[in-house]
C-alpha cells in the first residue's frame, strides 16, 4: 500500500459498477483508521452467497460499491483508541454491529438494533465514507473485503493465533459460523434428535458437521447435485435426497425434530415445515420469506447463526484442529484476480466454498 498523505493510502479493491458484475479490480484512496477503527491488511476473503446476491440485485443508480465480508489479513495500523490490537496481528473479520445499543449490551451482537445499516449501509453510522476518490462506496458488513485492505471497527474483528493458516479461516466470519451456529445456538439440536438440512451450500454442510458434533441421531442433508450430497455423507450426513423427487415429503414422513433451510425456495421451505413433528423447531437462514409454521411449530428467522464472533469463531477453530469440523473440505482458494471466475464456479454450484487469495 502506497501511503500517499498521513491518513490517506492507495489500495486496490474489486468495484461492482453494474448489476450482476463483472467485478473490476481498480485502485481507489482510502482515509487511515478513526479512534477505534483497525486497517486490516487483507489476506484473503471467502465468497459468500450474500456477496452474489447483492451483485444480482444491485441497482445501479445507487453507485458502484466494493463487496466482500468474509475476511482475513493482519493488522496493519490502528486508531488511536484501540488498545486490544496492534500491528502484525492475525484477525478474522466478521459481521458488523455497534457494541452499544441494548441489543449489543444483552450480549446478542447478532440482534443489534443498527445491523442493516452497519452491514448494508455501505457507509459508517455518522454517515461517512472511508473511500475518498470516487463515488465508490465500501463498509459492507463493516469491512468490504474485496480488497487489499480494510477499515474496521475493531470490536468486529477475532483474533487469531499466528500459528494456524489465516487464509483458511476466512469464511468463519460469515457462511460457516451461520451453519454451525444455527445448529448449536438458534435450534440448540439434543443428542437424539433428527435434523433435516435443506442445501448443501456452505452454510448447510456447516450445519451438517455441528449437527454431527450435536449428537444428532438422524442428520438429513437434501440438495440438487449429487456430489454435494456425497460429500455431505463425508461430513456426517446419515441419509441424502434429492430435493427435485417429487415424493421428498413422503422420504421424510418419519418427521423431524428440527430443520435448517439454507435455501430461501420458499416451495422447497413448505414441504420442509410440512414434515416438522409437534413441537418441532425451523431455522431459516436464506433471509427471504417463510413458510407459515404448523401448529405447535417454531420457525425462526436466523442471522449469523446467533454467533458472537470473538466465542465461535475460536470454538470453531478448536473443533477443526480436533477433526469435528473439517471446513477445509469445503474450501477451493483462488488469486484475487481470479474473482470472477471465482464467482462463476460458485453460481454453478462448482465451487462450495471459494476463498481469494489476497496479496
Ligand atoms: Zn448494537
Ligand atoms: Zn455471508
Amino acid at each position: 500500500m502506497n501511503q500517499d498523505s498521513a491518513d490517506q493510502h492507495t489500495i486496490s479493491a474489486a468495484v461492482l459498477r453494474s448489476r450482476g458484475g463483472p467485478l473490476t479490480i481498480e485502485s481507489l484512496l482510502m482515509e487511515g483508521p478513526r479512534g477505534n477503527e483497525v486497517l486490516v491488511r487483507l489476506v484473503a476473503s471467502g465468497i459468500c452467497h450474500t456477496d452474489i446476491d447483492m451483485m444480482d440485485g444491485w441497482d445501479d443508480t445507487m453507485g458502484p460499491i466494493v463487496l466482500g465480508h468474509e475476511g482475513a489479513g493482519v493488522v496493519e495500523a490502528v486508531g488511536t483508541k484501540v488498545e486490544k490490537f496492534r500491528s502484525g496481528d492475525p484477525v478474522v473479520v466478521s459481521y458488523a454491529f455497534c457494541g452499544q445499543c441494548g441489543q449489543c449490551r444483552k450480549g446478542r451482537p447478532f440482534d443489534c438494533l443498527h445491523f442493516f445499516e452497519l452491514n448494508f449501509g455501505f457507509r459508517r453510522l455518522d454517515g461517512s465514507n472511508a473511500l475518498r476518490s470516487s463515488d465508490v462506496r465500501g463498509h459492507f458488513f463493516g469491512q468490504s473485503s474485496f480488497a487489499s485492505h480494510a477499515l474496521v471497527a475493531s470490536r468486529n474483528l477475532v483474533p487469531v493465533s499466528r500459528a494456524l493458516p489465516l487464509a483458511l479461516l476466512a469464511p468463519l466470519g460469515c457462511g460457516l459460523q451461520t451453519g454451525a451456529g444455527t445448529i448449536l445456538h438458534s435450534l440448540a439440536v439434543a443428542p437424539g434428535e433428527s435434523v433435516g438440512i435443506f442445501g448443501s451450500g456452505s452454510v448447510g454442510l456447516a450445519a451438517v458437521m455441528a449437527a454431527r458434533i450435536a449428537g444428532a441421531s438422524q442428520i438429513i442433508a437434501i440438495d440438487r447435485q449429487p456430489a454435494r450430497l456425497a460429500l455431505a455423507r463425508e461430513l456426517g450426513a446419515t441419509c441424502v435426497l434429492d430435493s427435485r423427487q417429487d415424493d421428498l415429503a413422503a422420504q421424510l414422513a418419519a418427521g423431524l425434530d428440527c430443520l435448517v433451510d439454507t435455501t430461501g425456495d420458499l416451495e422447497l421451505g413448505r414441504v420442509a415445515a410440512s414434515v416438522l413433528k409437534p413441537r418441532g423447531r425451523a431455522a431459516f437462514v436464506a433471509g427471504g420469506a417463510m413458510p407459515k409454521p404448523m401448529a405447535g411449530r417454531r420457525h425462526l428467522s436466523v442471522i449469523q447463526g446467533d454467533a458472537i464472533p470473538r466465542l465461535f469463531i475460536p470454538e470453531l477453530i478448536r473443533l477443526f484442529q480436533s477433526g469435528w469440523f473439517p471446513f477445509d473440505r469445503l474450501v477451493q482458494f483462488y488469486d484475487f484476480r481470479q474473482i470472477n471466475q471465482a464467482i462463476a464456479d460458485v453460481r454453478r454450484g462448482e465451487t462450495i466454498k471459494a476463498v481469494l487469495r489476497i496479496g
